[in-house]
């Protein structure tokens, strides 16, 4: 095993490189040979944290097939745009053009010199009743892969943050997995890989962050009581660690505090999560902007109940409904905060001149390292 070859590994859609941090901390001999996206932003911080590693600032639809070929790739490791996926919104599916580039791959696939051993998809939920994954299945079928699908959310890794994703490892023949592969897709990690992931819960938001980004609506909603039995349970799972462990200590917070505005407007619509905690809802890319379905809140003050003050709130005049909120101190976690949650290791950084909005828009696109880190490890792993 010692003098095998690392494994070269194509990095598309790279982003800020979630994927390449996973790989990392999965301890595997290999290397990323070539990561590719689009975004200027998001290349400038992945080439800040790899600066060793090729990065292709292009379009996947407009390399040529020699242009992969010659990059003698192992293992493909993906993120395509979720925005066609999305359960609410235009599902435009395969006729998105933001599809387009996905589709080009599966064309390629077959046509490759050498077909990779491994391939590893991540996607938001929905993805699995898209006609775009029944292409990616029928490719693999005919390139003789085996592979299994999974929904998965760090909860199950024992993480205080929901972002249930969809997720595909695919092996080439004769390779096989080291566990059962089913022809159902698998909710949490198979026994094997988390032996109390099956134990913990899955219950997630009824959306994805996505499609609630896209319905932008504000409506005036206050929690039901399913909503707060829920919340409840997830707070008593003990098998999940509280908020506290992945927040920035003796930092000036005042900049994340959030604006008078926003409190009188959204207070009712927010997720308020406090640093003791099991759970915080998936941070989207609109975080620190949009209020409603993009994040939770932290209450940074717990001296105050935050049921004393949202009871009869609303029949406080303006400026005493404000005095009460303010006394919770909500403030909006920081980016290093959502990437410690996400799994990003503590040298993940961002140049200095990315805006925290910007920081905000790149993470809520990224993934959860841990989560991929332990797919690639159950993908290679004999
Ligand atoms: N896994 C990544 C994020 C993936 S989000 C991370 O950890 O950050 C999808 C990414 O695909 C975005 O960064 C977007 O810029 C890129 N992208 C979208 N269409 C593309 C295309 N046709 N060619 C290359 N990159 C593309």
């Amino acid at each position: 095993m010692e003098n095998v070859e690392p494994l070269r590994v194509l990095e598309l859609y790279s982003g800020i490189g979630g994927m390449h941090y996973a790989l990392k901390e999965s301890s595997l001999r290999a290397e990323v040979v070539a990561a590719v996206d689009v975004n200027t932003t998001a290349n400038e911080i992945y080439k800040h944290n790899f600066p060793n590693t090729p990065l292709l600032p292009k379009t996947i639809e407009g390399m040529a097939l020699q242009d992969f070929d010659k990059l003698n790739f192992d293992v493909i490791l993906m993120s395509p745009p979720c925005q066609p996926f999305t359960r609410i919104g235009l599902q435009g599916d395969v006729a998105d053009p933001r599809t387009k580039s996905f589709l080009y791959i599966l064309e390629l696939l077959p046509r490759l010199s050498k077909r990779p051993s491994f391939i590893l998809l991540e996607n938001v939920k929905g993805f699995e009743i898209s006609a775009a994954r029944d292409s990616l299945l029928k490719t693999l079928r005919e390139c003789d892969y085996s592979f299994q699908e999974f929904l998965i959310s760090p909860t199950s890794l024992g993480i205080p943050n929901s972002r249930l994703r969809y997720f595909l490892i695919a092996k080439r023949r004769p390779g096989s997995f080291s566990f059962l592969t089913s022809a159902e897709i698998i909710e949490g990690f198979p026994e094997s890989e988390s032996a109390d992931s099956l134990t913990l819960p899955h219950n997630q938001p009824a959306s994805s962050e996505c499609e609630r980004e896209k319905t932008g609506a504000i409506i005036f909603k206050m929690e039901t009581v399913q909503e707060l039995e829920r919340k409840r349970i997830q707070d008593s799972q003990e098998t999940v660690r509280r908020l506290q462990d992945f927040l920035q200590k003796d930092k000036d917070m005042d900049q994340y505090l959030l604006a008078p505005k926003t409190l009188l407007r959204y207070a009712l619509l927010m997720d308020v999560v406090q640093p003791g905690s099991r759970r915080s809802v998936c941070f989207t890319k609109g975080y620190g902007h949009y209020v409603e379905g993009t994040g939770s809140v932290l209450q940074s003050c717990v001296d105050v109940e935050l049921e004393s003050v949202f009871k009869n709130l609303e029949l406080l005049s303006e400026e005493d409904k404000l005095k009460q909120l303010l006394q919770l101190k909500l403030r909006y976690f920081t980016p290093r905060e959502i990437a410690n949650l996400m799994g990003f290791p503590a040298d993940f950084t961002f140049p200095n001149h990315i805006s925290v909005k910007q920081q905000y828009r790149v993470l809520g696109n990224s993934l959860n390292v841990h989560v991929v880190s332990h797919l690639i490890r159950l993908m290679i792993s004999k």
